[in-house]
Order: structure tokens, then sequence, then C-alpha cells
């Protein structure tokens, strides 16, 4: 990391971002708190970031793999980059550590998040409860989730209860590399935190739930029903997010487990996880939380919240999306000659 930083006026520094994601949050976030802003979009993906006002200058790439190119225009006017989902997908993990524009949070922790043995191996560390995970599909002796690399978004994840069930179903799938994990029978929650590097704080920011296709619309299509149709195969394709909120007595574990994983991040890479971050997690009838998986940096399910969410609102009295706290801290950081602390370069 390191930045060196010649000015405390946020006017010489615009907030910048790839058009998808959360993109349309994080420039209204930035204009909000007082910064140009630029989107880098797709040539025919342009129109929202026009429509919405949100960004101050557009530029335009073919292909997404063109962002690495446009990065000279960017690093020239002195930007910081905002990553979200997106641009690790198209980019890549690598793609991404090789960037030279100034990126908001810590690009090494990125890797224990894209490869699920690191993740898992982070969250047990941080002491959550885990999944159970099967080396072999010989080993499975219960309902079981299994994903893969090849999936976006959780297109084609299956479920299967044993040995012989996961070969029937596997045997239609190319992408060889399974990884096979307890189904745990609760409802989902996807937890939003921030952690300000400045402020030590970990935040509570909001929570959401998904609305998958086709998963969503099992429950509208009896039993009866769907073995009529010949039996439906669950996929888990996003399209859509809800907001939640959750029960009072459920938030002291809640905020300890943003602490904890903020905590261990710090054992396993310098500079440890800081900024927005979602920790996937299903809530069981016995009172438990499972986490399955965890997102270091800002996801989806905050786009609810442009304006805020209920906690948001405890905490700040004013709109406070994940977008805009972002632009908060880089503020605050330019402002107090401490943004080589919020940002990578290398
Ligand atoms: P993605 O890689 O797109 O984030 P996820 O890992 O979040 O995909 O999983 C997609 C869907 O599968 C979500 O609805 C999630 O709730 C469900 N899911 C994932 N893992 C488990 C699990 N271990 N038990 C139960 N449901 C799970």
């Amino acid at each position: 990391m390191g930045i060196s930083q010649s000015s405390r006026d946020i006017a010489n520094y615009p907030i910048a971002t790839m058009g998808s994601h959360s993109a349309l949050q994080i420039l209204r976030g930035a204009k909000d708190e007082g910064f140009t802003t630029i989107a880098v979009c797709k040539r025919g993906s342009e129109q929202p970031y026009k429509a919405f006002k949100v960004a101050d200058e557009i530029i335009l790439v073919d292909e997404w793999k063109d962002f690495v190119k446009a990065q000279g225009r960017l690093i020239s006017e002195k930007s910081i980059l905002v990553p979200h989902a997106s641009l690790i997908a198209y980019l890549g993990y690598e793609s991404i550590e090789g960037l030279r524009v100034p990126y908001f949070g810590n690009k090494k922790i990125i890797r224990f998040e894209s490869d699920r043995n690191l993740e898992k191996a982070w969250l047990e560390s941080s002491g959550l409860l885990v999944p159970r995970v099967f080396k072999s599909p010989a080993e499975i002796d219960r309902p079981v989730i299994v994903k893969f690399h090849g999936a976006g978004g959780g297109d084609g994840y299956f479920l299967a209860k044993n040995q012989a069930s996961f070969l029937e179903k596997a045997s239609k799938i190319n992408d060889k590399e399974f990884f096979i994990q307890e189904y745990v029978v609760g409802v989902p929650i996807y937890i939003h935190y921030f952690h300000s590097p400045l402020t030590g704080e970990v935040e509570l920011m909001g929570f959401d739930r998904r609305y998958e296709t086709n998963v969503d619309s099992l429950g509208r299509i009896s039993q009866k029903d769907q073995e009529v149709l010949g039996g439906i195969d669950p996929s888990y394709l996003v399209v859509g997010n809800f907001p939640i909120v959750v029960r009072e007595s459920y938030l002291p574990k809640i905020l300890e487990m943003g602490e904890k994983v903020v905590e261990s991040s710090k054992q396993i890479v310098k500079g440890g996880l800081f900024g927005p971050f979602c920790l996937e997690t299903i809530f069981t009838p016995d009172g438990k939380i499972w986490t399955f998986e965890i997102s270091a940096r800002i996801v989806a399910g905050t786009n609810p919240y442009i304006n805020g969410s209920p906690y948001t609102w405890l905490r700040y009295s004013e709109p406070m999306s994940t977008g805009r706290r972002i632009a908060r801290e880089i503020k605050l950081a330019i402002q107090t000659g401490r943004l080589d602390e919020v940002v990578s370069v290398e």
C-alpha cells in the first residue's frame, strides 16, 4: 500500500467505479459527499448512469477487459476506484492486484473471498459457525448444496442427499471442480457491515435477502404440481434484493461476528479487512447463525438503502447508504492526510 497525497482538497480526487452492480449508489453517495464522479461503462450499458445523473464523466470501453487500459486516464485525474462484485468478477483477482489506480479497500483480502477453501479457513478462525464441507461425494451423509466455479451468481447449484444423488446430478454438469457444503435449513440473511480504519469502528449498515430465480418460485408451486411438471431443480440466480430488519435480540451476536471477522483478517493479511463487507448467513430455528460466505466489498444487497437503512438512520440521522459511507471515509482520509490508510495501490 502507499499513495503520496499532495492535497487535502477533495476536489482533486474524483471517485470512479465500473458502471454495474452498485455503481448508482456509489456514485450518488460520492456526489452527496461533494466529490466529482466517473463511471467506466461498457458501451451500450451507460444509460442508467446518464439517466440518473450520478456520473460527471463517463468513460466508455468496448469490453470489460479494456477497463485496465482506461485506468491511465483514471490515474492522471487522480481518481480513487471503488470496487464492487462486477469489477472483481469481470477483471478477476489477478488483474485487480495489477491495477495501478488507487483502490478503496485492501486488495490483498480479495484472494481470501475468491478461494472457497481460504474463505472457510478465515471464517472458522474468526470463531463463526461454518457449514461442514465434504471432500469427496462418498462422505455425503446429509443434505448438501453443491457449488462450482462456473456458476454465475448461484445459477446451476444443486442439492443432493448422498453419493448416488450427487453423481446423477453432477454427470449433467461440465464443471468438475465441485465444492460440497452441508445444506443448512433456515432463512438466508445477508449482513452488511462497514469497518473504518480511521475510527476503528465496525458499523452495522443493514440486512437483505435475495430474490432468486427459480428457487423463490418453488414455494408457489405445490409439491404435487412440481411432480406433474416432472420435478424442478432449484437454481439460485439473483435478480433483486429485499430489505430486512432482524429481531433486536440478535444484534449483540451480529455485531460481535463483524468484529471477530475484522480482528482475524489482521492475522491473514497486512492491514486486514476494512471498508464495506458482508456475511452471508443462514439463521436456524435453534437460534444459531451459520456463515457460508463472506464478501470483502460492497454487496448489491445494500442497493435498497440508497436513502439509508433503519440502522444507518439510528447512527447518522441523515441518509447514509454504504456508497455514501465509503465516500465519507475517503473524504475524512483526504482531509486528515491519511489517504494511504484507506487505499491500496499495489
Ligand atoms: P453466490 O456465489 O452467488 O453468492 P451463494 O453461495 O450465495 O451464491 O449461494 C446461492 C444460494 O444458495 C443462496 O440463496 C444461499 O442462501 C443458498 N446457500 C448457499 N449455501 C448454502 C448452505 N450451505 N445452506 C443453505 N443454503 C445455502
